[in-house]
């Protein structure tokens, strides 16, 4: 069997399209388009890679983007000066700040006085606990599992009665996907396992996986044999594993053993050019939500 690859940089380009139709809707409806400010602290090289593409984005779908820049030196006092600001400013519907911060700045600090409704990460624990209660509670679902979530929907992969098994428990990616595809609803309703280092068999829970999410940070973790044949799988790991000497670009590899498993699976994400792509697009669709929260068009 050859799977089907699940491409993050194709379904990434649809929902961006879907978001800039939205955003012209707004703009005719109301007059505005949602506003996103980054707050970047410095000039880390990758920081700043991530708030450029992150920039990029927001402009190629129609908002209004404020680059916020601020000295490495920023004290915590005036950064959470800074985000009051911004929590007031009704142009403003998402406030992201790049981390990670200097070492003199508490980040659970400033992550926390961003007002959660305008927390299109989805980290604060007001909306991590929105996502617990689940329904429409959920604002703003985390961007890397609601992009394995739309990854899933979007490849035909039914949820509904399905054994998920998610390799991982951080906060940002194993516990929120695992409590997305379980709870009661359109693209859940799955019967989800969580498994982690401490587990007793690794290969055994994963040989049951209708879908298996990996999201471990170990390269070729999951081996072909653990798949179940025609199994959806979502390789979330990215791993730098060595420079490529003719392009001198980065060699990642991503949790599973790839080669080997696209022969059993029946639907899987390459790494990179999978999950990847969809953790920006979703923010920008976070960012489209809490503008029409805002206007009361959801
Ligand atoms: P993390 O915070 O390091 O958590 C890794 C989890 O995997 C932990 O729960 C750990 O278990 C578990 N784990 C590690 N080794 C394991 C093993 N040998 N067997 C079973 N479980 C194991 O990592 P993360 O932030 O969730 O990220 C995971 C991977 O996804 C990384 O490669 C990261 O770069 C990638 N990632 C990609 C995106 C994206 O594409 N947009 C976004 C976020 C993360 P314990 O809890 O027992 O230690």
């Amino acid at each position: 069997m050859t799977a089907k690859l699940i491409l993050g940089t194709e379904i990434r380009e649809q929902i961006l399209e879907e978001i800039t139709a939205e955003v012209k809707e707004i703009k005719a409806k109301y007059g505005v388009v949602p506003g996103l400010v980054t707050i970047l602290i410095g000039a880390n090289p990758a920081s700043m890679s991530y708030v450029t593409l992150k920039i990029q984005t927001a402009h190629r779908v129609g908002f209004n983007e404020v680059q916020d820049s601020q000295p490495v030196d920023i004290s915590e006092a005036d950064l959470l000066a800074l985000i009051d600001k911004y929590n007031k400013d009704d142009s403003i519907n998402g406030i992201l700040v790049q981390l990670p911060l200097p070492k003199h700045i508490n980040e659970k600090k400033v992550l926390n006085a961003i007002d959660p409704d305008k927390d299109v990460d989805g980290f604060h624990p007001v909306n991590v606990g929105r996502l617990m209660i689940g329904g429409s509670e959920v604002k703003f679902p985390p961007c890397t599992p609601a992009g394995i979530q739309e990854m899933i929907v979007r490849s035909g992969t039914q949820t509904c009665g399905a054994e998920v098994v998610v390799v991982g428990r951080s906060n940002i990616v194993g516990k929120p996907i695992a409590m997305m595809l379980a709870q009661k609803g359109v693209a859940a309703n799955a019967t989800v396992t969580i498994v982690h280092t401490r587990t007793k068999d690794l290969a055994a829970h994963c040989k049951r996986a209708d879908i298996l999410v990996v999201a471990a940070g170990v390269p070729g973790l999951v081996k072909p044999e653990w798949i179940k044949p025609g199994a959806t799988v979502i390789d979330v790991g990215v791993n730098r594993v060595g420079i490529n000497e003719a392009t001198g670009k980065v060699i990642l590899k991503g949790d599973v053993d790839f080669d080997a498993a696209k022969d059993i699976a029946g639907k899987i994400t390459p790494v990179p050019g999978g999950v990847g792509p969809m953790t920006i697009a979703m923010l920008m669709k976070n960012t489209l939500k809490s503008a029409q929260y805002a206007l009361g068009d959801l």
